[in-house]
């Protein structure tokens, strides 16, 4: 049998760093399983703290404060993600929006949906 392969797609305009984002892009936000479980925790760690705010009347102001305040020990928590590397603003490399990479399936080359990226 013959085997199939496939011409190298890194100027693909849905590459990154060896994944491919089109499913993403194709429904935004739809497919859960791709969001990076850590923000998906810290979303619902806000989300318990603006219901408590409403319990303690406490205003905007003050919430984003005490969140603030624990900055520090979210970045140590996103570090220990088995798949985390160092990106801009110390977020994790394969961060895409809400979506990590990892959970993209990789990209094996040139397919039917890839599309040259523009220069510049
Ligand atoms: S070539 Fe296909 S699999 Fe590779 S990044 Fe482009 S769309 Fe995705
Ligand atoms: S690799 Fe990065 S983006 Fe993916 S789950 Fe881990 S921290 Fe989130």
């Amino acid at each position: 049998m013959v085997k199939i392969h496939y011409l190298p797609a890194k100027n693909c305009v849905f590459y990154r760093l060896g994944f491919c984002i089109y499913p993403e892009v194709l429904n935004p936000g739809y497919n859960q399983s791709f969001q990076c479980t850590i923000l998906l925790k810290w979303e619902e760690e806000y989300d318990q703290l603006l219901d408590k705010a409403e319990v303690f009347g406490l205003e905007l102001e003050k919430v984003e404060k005490i969140w603030t305040k624990k900055s520090n020990t979210r970045y140590e928590e996103i570090k220990k993600c088995p798949h985390f590397v160092e990106g801009e603003e110390n977020f994790c490399r394969y961060l895409y929006g809400y979506t990590c990479l990892y959970e993209l399936p990789k990209c094996k080359g040139k397919c039917k949906h890839y599309t040259l990226a523009e220069e510049g």
